[in-house]
């Protein structure tokens, strides 16, 4: 089957071997008679899906044992108000590093539950880069260190993983999760909502080491533990059972195509494609400082504003879907995560060059 290509931001496309995958196991998975969504999850069946995803997941991202791996609902944004009710313990504060719009909601959320310092903000170039680590004023005394590795809409990403010297760092990796390796002993907590890089919306990862669990804030709903998920195997209510399942098809797909370096080669090429296409032209542009553009996110503008909804009319038509940018800042944005094949952004890069010539 021919599909478009989908550059949306989230939810994102999936691999397609793994839809047909989950499309042959629908109505009956291996000969269990059910579909995944109608099993138990303390059933035998679904047990061994959520084992096999979670020893996949720890395999590909080379997690140890001192870390707790838990699969969440709530989204990336659950988060924001679990981390605090979970690290601030006895420290009255923490340290934020703001690059951009999610940056910013998981300062508001934390300024709920006690002091935030912005350790570093590029609001002064209108967040068109990430802050380089002799920028960045952090509190020894943090209870943590937050920050967000990719900004998802203005398409910033880290080139380096900050140092913190020993105060626990946390990193909301929701859009670039999985899409390079990364050393998860350099963080005392990894989250991401799952609908950009790992499967479909309604799942939320959390790589929490272990001695960072057990201190929540007394008086806070039972849910927002790390505690009570760590010690239930993610299973103290109802877990978002399908998501976690498809998601442990992503991380077998990414195992068959040779891990997170193979998957890393690939993005590296793609994200280099579409830049050095826009770069090479004076029709699109990209604000974003070379170091620090995303390989996940490109945003990008047109010389001309009002060809914006002949662009994006053009290109669906040459299928080429949900190119449209955030509504917050406009023009373009082409969303290349794990599952975009090679010849989905060369058919993106092709169609611009085509527009650019019957309308630059
Ligand atoms: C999409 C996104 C979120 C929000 O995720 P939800 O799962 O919708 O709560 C938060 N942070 C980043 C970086 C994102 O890309």
């Amino acid at each position: 089957m021919n599909r478009p290509y989908n550059f949306s931001a989230g939810p994102a496309m999936l691999p397609q071997s793994v839809l047909e995958q989950a499309q042959q196991e629908m109505l009956d998975w291996r000969g269990s008679g059910m579909s995944v969504m109608e099993m138990s999850h303390r059933g035998k069946e679904f047990l061994s899906i959520a084992e096999q995803a979670e020893a996949d997941l720890r395999e590909l991202m080379g997690i140890g044992d001192d870390y707790a791996v838990l699969f969440l609902q709530g989204g990336a944004s659950s988060q924001f108000s679990m981390v605090p009710v979970n690290l601030l313990g006895e420290k009255s504060g923490a340290d934020y590093i703001n690059t951009g719009a999610w940056s910013k909601k998981a300062i508001a959320e934390a300024r709920r539950y006690g002091e935030v310092h912005i350790a570093a903000t590029t609001e002064a170039d209108n967040f068109t880069r990430a802050p380089e680590q002799n920028e960045l004023q952090l509190d020894a005394e943090a209870a943590y260190v937050h920050y967000t590795p990719n900004e998802t809409i203005g398409g910033v990403e880290f080139p380096y993983v900050p140092e913190t010297n020993g105060v626990p760092l946390v990193a909301d990796m929701s859009s670039t999760i999985l899409s390079r390796p990364v050393d998860v002993s350099r963080f005392g907590v990894i989250y991401a909502g799952a609908q950009k890089n790992i499967g479909p919306a309604g799942l939320t990862l959390v790589i929490v080491r272990r001695d960072l669990i057990g201190h929540a804030r007394a008086g806070q709903p039972t849910m927002f533990d790390y505690k009570t998920h760590a010690d239930n195997g993610s299973m103290y209510n109802t877990p978002p059972t399908y998501a976690w399942y498809l998601a442990g098809l992503v991380f077998q797909w990414l195992k068959a195509l040779g891990g997170l370096e193979a998957m890393a080669r690939i993005n590296q090429r793609k994200a280099e494609l579409l830049y050095s296409a826009i770069d090479a032209s004076d029709f699109y542009s990209n604000p974003v400082s070379i170091e620090s553009r995303s390989w996940m996110n490109v945003p990008f503008t047109l010389a001309d504003p009002a060809l914006d909804p002949v662009f994006l009319d053009e290109a669906r038509e040459a299928g080429l879907l949900t190119l449209k940018g955030h509504r917050s800042v406009g023009g373009m944005r082409a969303s290349i995560y794990n599952a975009m094949p090679e010849e989905g952004v060369q058919a993106l890069v092709d169609f611009m060059a085509d527009f650019e010539a019957r309308n630059g």
